[in-house]
């Protein structure tokens, strides 16, 4: 689905959050390298799409009134099974019940499970004065407490992408450290360039991220997407 139709989903369903199923697509669409991901409305789906995926896979709420899933028990991870997707969906429900009994569930979201790598976050938030603003960044513990994190404003030129990894406090990491793999930066940098297009092309949106999205020695994949609409009357 073209992110225009995506866009004009919700806002037939008055809601400015997408979804990360929508997110995802989306992204992926722009050409950013994301980890395959979708919808399942019911347990049987979500059994049939984990066969196609290929176990392990990985379950996750799809709510636009659930943001921080794994908050309220709404992600899970390594499932090997069918009896894990079948417990691990009705899990997932009962959690989502407890958290908010009112929350509008679109089902839930079967996605491959992706090996671990470096922990990145990318994101694009608006400045009142310059606009759209990417921030990148080495993702949990790091961005979280120590804000090593690094801002351009769009549009971005190559050079821009290129300084923004390398600025970053954490850079050491993504070079390889400790017999650790070297993250691909280059990828990253690619993804950081092809994030600034597809925000620019679209003013519609008013805040994105994907948190985390893995890097490895050949390739990135995002696990996360979110991206809020701005309210119609202001795109
Ligand atoms: P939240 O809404 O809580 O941010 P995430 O989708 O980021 O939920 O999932 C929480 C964590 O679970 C991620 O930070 C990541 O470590 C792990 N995770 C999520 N999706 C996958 C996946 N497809 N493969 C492997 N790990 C994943
Ligand atoms: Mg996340």
């Amino acid at each position: 689905m073209p992110f225009d139709a995506i866009v004009a989903v919700a806002r037939k369903e008055k809601r400015l959050m997408l979804t990360e199923v929508e997110a995802k697509q989306a992204l992926k669409e722009a050409g950013i390298d994301v980890v395959d991901t979708r919808l399942a409305k019911d347990k049987a789906e979500a059994q049939r799409i984990a066969r196609e995926i290929g176990y392990p896979v990985v379950l996750k709420i799809v709510s636009p009134d659930i943001i921080h899933k794994s908050d309220i028990g709404g992600v899970k991870v390594g499932l090997a099974d069918e009896a894990a997707v079948s417990t691990a969906f009705d899990e997932i429900m009962a959690a989502t019940k407890k958290a908010n009994a009112k929350a509008n569930v679109h089902g839930v979201a079967v996605q491959a499970m992706a090996k671990q790598g470096t922990e990145v976050i990318l994101g694009m938030s608006k400045d009142p004065q310059f606009g759209p603003v990417l921030m990148f960044g080495l993702g949990g513990v790091l961005v979280e407490v120590l804000k090593d994190v690094a801002f351009r404003i769009v549009p971005l030129t190559p050079r821009d992408a290129g300084q923004m990894v390398r600025e970053i406090k954490g850079y050491p990491v993504l070079e390889g450290y400790r017999g650790q793999d070297p993250a691909d930066v280059a990828r990253l940098e690619q993804a950081i360039l092809t994030l600034s297009e597809f925000v620019e092309g679209h003013p519609e949106i008013k805040e994105l991220d994907m948190n985390p999205i893995f890097a490895y020695k050949d390739g990135i994949a995002a696990v996360d997407a979110r991206i809020v609409l701005e309210d119609e009357a202001a795109s």
